[in-house]
């Protein structure tokens, strides 16, 4: 097991089945402490789950509750949560209850205070992933004797549909890396923002299978894409990905 037991922030480096000690109920003197002033990056994914919950179209939920700017080192549009100045820059989503999409709730949230990066082996295409705890000030939730792996985590806070759908968009960002390192062009930026940010225009897009995209889904896959979200989005990375590559292939001499 880890000790933990200093107040400044810090990450330390966790193994797959190393024990860590740490609860977090309506209890704690914390309660929703960590849903407020927080950076909350949003994937693909988070995006669909929390479309569904709510019953919003896309759309209307990017409106509503995100905002999108250019990604860190990639320059890919990502999202973040739009936080409520008035209530203490509070998640939009937080009451007094607690958290009022709990069952959808992003990966960040369901992670915490776990961090995951994976990575891919370029030659066998192996994805690896690595965890660390993180240990803020302000989170009371450590040292309370509840101890578990990340493994276990993960699985308790059910986190493998999410990493399944999120870990193909961390390929993604690769691609934007190696592929197309330039800044996107507008038009691109508006077609990358809404492949992976409004699937419902994203989806009568697809249907439609207008000429000169950069993938056009055959009348098999239109059927499965028009009734199944995480099929639309797994074709979405896909489409990404093409984007990417095919303005590659443009610049080529
Ligand atoms: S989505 Fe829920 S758990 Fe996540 S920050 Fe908002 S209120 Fe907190
Ligand atoms: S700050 Fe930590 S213990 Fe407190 S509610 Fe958030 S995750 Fe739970």
């Amino acid at each position: 097991m880890i000790p933990v037991s200093a107040m400044e922030p810090r990450l330390i480096p966790l193994e797959a089945d190393q024990l860590f000690d740490f609860a977090c109920h309506p209890r704690v003197l914390c309660f929703n402490a960590c849903c407020h002033d927080l950076n909350h990056f949003l994937y693909p994914y988070d995006v669909l789950r929390l479309c569904r919950h709510l019953r919003m179209p896309s759309g209307d939920f990017m409106e509503r509750y995100a905002r999108i700017h250019p990604g860190p080192e990639t320059g890919l549009p990502v999202a973040t949560l739009r936080l409520d100045p008035v209530r203490n820059m509070a998640c939009p989503f937080v009451g007094s209850a607690g958290c009022g999409v709990y069952p959808d709730r992003p990966a960040a949230c369901r992670l915490y205070p776990l961090a995951r990066a994976v990575r891919r082996c370029g030659q066998t295409g192996r994805r690896t992933e690595h965890f660390a705890l993180l240990h803020e000030a302000h989170c009371m939730g450590h040292g309370c004797g509840q101890r578990r792996s990340a493994a276990a985590w993960v699985q308790d806070q059910g986190l493998t549909p999410y990493h399944c759908m999120n870990d193909p968009f961390v390929d993604v960002l690769a691609v934007k890396r190696r592929a197309h390192p330039a800044p996107l062009s507008l038009a691109e930026d508006q077609l990358v923002r809404q492949a992976l940010y409004d699937p419902d225009r994203f989806r009568t897009r697809v249907l439609a299978r207008p000429a000169g995209d950069p993938l056009t889904a055959s009348a098999t896959e239109c059927e499965r894409l028009a009734a199944d979200d995480e099929a639309l989005l797994v074709f979405a990375y896909r489409w990404v990905a093409a984007l990417l590559q095919g303005a590659t292939r443009a610049e080529r001499p």
